[in-house]
Order: structure tokens, then sequence, then C-alpha cells
């Protein structure tokens, strides 16, 4: 009976892959994989065809019925069948979607989780989104609807949280800091953002709301992931941010 695996391929090293992830990729017959997944985890899988299905922002995409026609067809011919999606696969990866559609043909599906982008960017700059008495929660969010969406309401949830990830959010930075400081986070808050976090060119930049608002981010060349919170603070200032001496004392 064939079965597809979801599994996580990391935020980008190709070492930030789980055990599980790699013995599957060994033994898989078909693995459709998203665009960013590294070379040498497609290596992994020495006998497999490899499909990219991947999507990237402002490039040619993959319709999502066609990935979940390809992932049926794939099982109806192959007993392994790996889906590799960057970082975690449940988390902003369309993945509930390619479950149901499994379901619905009742084909066998399993999920490998994977280290997402932004606990991988946390690890980066050694900086725990958690921390006693300064943040117990952290919201992982999108700002980004897709086609045909309704507005996501993800301005409460970043007021909530102590700490807040924003993926797919980078080209909307500086409405997205806009909009935080209107309604009510401090206009000095820390903010990094990172991109291609865990590979050889990551860059990390440190900023606050304050200036996101009003300075144009340099263009990136991959993904990058926004950390916003006062846990952030400390690696700023390590980090020699020009706000930092500014910065408010917690
Ligand atoms: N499932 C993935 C997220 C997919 S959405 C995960 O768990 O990480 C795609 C977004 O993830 C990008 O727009 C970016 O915000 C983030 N991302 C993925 N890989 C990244 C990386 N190596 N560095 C920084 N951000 C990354």
């Amino acid at each position: 009976m064939a079965k597809v695996y979801l599994v996580g391929a990391g935020p980008g090293a190709p070492d930030l892959l789980t055990l599980r992830a790699a013995r599957l990729l060994e033994s898989a017959d078909v693995v459709l994989h998203d665009a960013l997944v590294h070379p040498e985890t497609l290596a992994l899988a020495k006998r497999a065809r490899l499909v990219n299905v991947g999507k990237r922002y402002g490039k040619v995409s993959t319709e999502q019925r066609f990935i979940h026609r390809a992932l049926v067809e794939a099982a109806r011919k192959h007993a392994v069948v790996v889906r590799l999606k960057g970082g975690d696969p449940m988390l902003f990866g369309r993945a509930q979607e390619e479950l149901d559609a499994l379901a619905a043909e009742g084909i066998e599906a399993e999920v490998v989780p994977g280290v997402t982008a932004a606990l991988a960017a946390a690890a980066t700059l050694r900086t725990s989104l958690t921390r006693r008495g300064v943040a117990r929660t952290v919201a992982f969010l999108t700002p980004r609807v897709g086609r045909g969406e309704t507005a996501s309401e993800w301005l409460p949830a970043a007021m909530a949280a102590d700490s807040v990830a924003l993926y797919m959010a980078a080209g909307a930075a500086a409405s997205i800091a806009g909009a935080l400081i209107d309604a009510g986070k401090p206009a000095d808050t820390p903010v990094a953002l990172v991109e291609d976090a865990t590979l050889a060119g990551e860059v990390r930049t440190f900023t606050t709301l304050a200036a996101l608002r009003v300075v144009a981010l340099p263009p990136a060349s991959g993904p990058v992931v926004m950390l916003v919170g006062e846990v952030l603070r400390e690696s700023a200032r390590a980090a020699g941010h020009p706000d930092s001496a500014s910065l408010r004392s917690a």
C-alpha cells in the first residue's frame, strides 16, 4: 500500500534535517519538493525521481490542485512518496489541503516535522523567543493572504503576543511596522530580519518598528523571517544596532 509522507526539510542548512526525514528520502520512489530545498538534501533521495513543484513569490508557481493531482498519481504508482516542504510542513505550507486531498482518495499519509524558519532564526540570533518575566507568548503569523481569501486578522494576534514571528512579511515590512505602532506597540520595539537563516549567505538585520516604518529594506534574494519583540533588545545592542543606544531600557 502506497504511503505519502509530508516531510519537513528544515529551514535551509541540509544537516538540520531529522533522521526520520533522511531515511525516508533514502527510500523514496518519488520526491515532490519545494523550490528552496537544499541540493544536498535532495541528493539523499538517491533512487527517487525528483519533481520540483515549488512556489516562489513573484515567480511562476505550480497550482495547488496540480500538486494534489501529482501526489495522488505518484501514490498510485509508487510505494514511498515524499512531499518535501521547507521548514516544518504544517506551518504556512498548505499541508492540510494536501492531507485532505490524499484522504479524499483513501491514500494513507504521515507527517514528519521539521525545524521552522522562526525557530532557526531565533537559534542563529542566540535569542530565545520566550524568556522568564519578559515573554511567555509567541505568535507565528503571516499577514499574507492568498488570492480570493479575506484579509487575515493578524494584527490582534501580533498585539497580544510578547514575541512575534512573521512569515512572508518582508515585502510589506514598512506597512506592518506602521500597523503595529498605530495599534499601540512601542515604536522602539526591536525587530530582527533574518534572510536565508542557517545558510552560508544568511543576513541578519536589526532595527526597530519606528525605523522599519520609514527606512526601506535592501531587496532580499532569499526568504526572510521577521521577529519582533522585547526579547531581541540585547541581541540588537550586541550587534551594534545604531538605534540601540536610544532604545528604551526595559
Ligand atoms: N513551512 C515553512 C514556512 C513556509 S512560508 C517553515 O516552517 O519555515 C515561507 C516563508 O518562510 C518565507 O517567506 C519566510 O518568511 C520563511 N522562511 C522559510 N525559510 C527561511 C529561511 N531559511 N530564512 C528565513 N526565512 C525563511
